[in-house]
């Protein structure tokens, strides 16, 4: 039987409490439907330089790099916010990324047909909402040089610069277009060609990717155009594709018309080795007390069994066990609504564990 070697990073806050419920999830599954999954935790973060110094020690990458698949819940929290920027947790998240080369950030906004009231538009609007934004996680302004805050005759001024390249343009059209295929065959790709070089460059070069997949329509989209349309009309969309700036950006808007934080997974993909984490932070506010929805997380694990282990009738029987519990009405407090079950952060992991059919 292959072993699927797993590398754990909680991390902090609410992080140690909904990456276990992820691991009970997955060793029901295991249990239920034959698989083996190994699992090593590793330091993240807070939790690693209060042990140790620094947010990513060298151990927690090797860890990473040896696994098939990296679990991370959250870092940050008030504890570490008076360090400098360069030791403070979030850092360990940009080495993550840059070490394992996951270039693609994969973020599903999909509306849970019981929890469409609790989102702040209208039910009629996001009835079937079901939208994956694929981020360029490792390129463009957030990395681009020259960087930095210099003086000048008239007193300072703040550089950054957006930078792209073919090849890197390329490689995340691709992602797009073949995630489109298993969907509804729709990319939207997001620029501002008409006034950032940059993305005409983009907007070129998805163009002539998009000629390798004739089955796949691509519409062009002006990035201001769609922070509207997403508010509008959000069924438009099946997979968003974009820069690193405009799809941090996006992908928080679309992630707010589902109601909920605590329930959004994401993957980022296209290193070595995938890295898979709920898209909320740490909690701080609510840590500790058995009240942080699991959700989220539990359902990066079915991504991670989907997206590195291709064990797509396994990611499905995640997803539906998640479904048959919140039909059946438990809520965790970040989703209650008025008859349902209020459920603590391990009731529910317990639940959609045992779910899992
Ligand atoms: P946050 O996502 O941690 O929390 C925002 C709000 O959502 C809070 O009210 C919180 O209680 C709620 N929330 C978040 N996750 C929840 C869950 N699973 N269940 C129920 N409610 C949930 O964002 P923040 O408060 O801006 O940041 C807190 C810390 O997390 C900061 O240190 C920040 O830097 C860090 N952070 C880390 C990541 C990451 O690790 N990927 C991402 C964002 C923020």
């Amino acid at each position: 039987m292959k072993t699927y070697r797993i590398t754990l990073l909680p991390g902090d806050g609410v992080g140690r409490e909904i990456v276990p419920e992820a691991v009970r999830v997955l060793e029901s599954l295991g249990k239920r439907r034959g698989r083996c999954f190994e699992f090593r935790e590793a330091l993240v973060g807070g939790a690693a330089i209060d042990r140790v110094g620094v947010p990513l020690p060298d151990e927690t990458l090797t860890a990473a790099l040896e696994a098939d698949a990296v679990l991370l819940g959250a870092v940050g929290g008030p504890k570490w916010e008076g360090l400098e920027y360069a030791k403070r947790p979030e850092r360990a998240l940009l080495g993550l990324r840059e070490k394992l080369g996951t270039f693609a950030n994969l973020r599903p906004a999909v509306l849970f047909p019981m929890l469409k009231d609790a989102s702040t538009l209208k039910p009629e609007v996001i009835e079937g909402l079901d939208i994956m934004v694929v981020r360029e996680l490792t390129g463009g302004i957030y990395f681009g040089t020259p960087r930095g805050v210099e003086r000048y005759e008239g007193g300072e001024r703040g550089i950054n610069t957006e930078i792209y390249t073919t090849p890197e343009i390329e490689r995340i059209a691709r992602i797009a277009f073949g995630l489109a295929r298993k969907r509804r065959r729709l990319v939207t790709s997001v620029d501002k060609a008409n006034v950032l070089e940059a993305t005409e460059l983009w907007r070129r070069v998805v163009t002539k990717v998009h000629a390798e997949f004739p089955d796949v329509e691509l519409r062009h989209m002006y990035v201001d155009n769609c922070a509207m349309q997403l508010i509008r009309r959000p069924t438009q969309f099946d997979v968003i594709v974009t820069t690193n700036l405009f799809g941090d950006i996006l992908s928080d808007e679309a992630s707010m018309l589902t109601g909920s934080i605590g329930m959004l997974p994401s993957a980022s993909l296209g290193g070595a080795v995938g890295l898979y984490e709920p898209i909320h932070g740490s909690a701080p506010d609510i840590a500790g007390q058995n009240i942080a929805n699991p959700i989220a997380t539990i359902l990066s694990a079915a991504m991670m069994l989907r997206h590195s282990f291709e064990l797509e009738d396994d990611a499905a029987a995640v997803e539906r066990a998640v479904h048959r519990v919140l039909e059946r009405g438990y809520r965790t407090p970040d989703i209650l609504q008025p008859g349902m079950t209020k459920t603590g952060t391990r009731e529910m992991g317990g639940l959609i564990a045992d779910a899992i059919a």
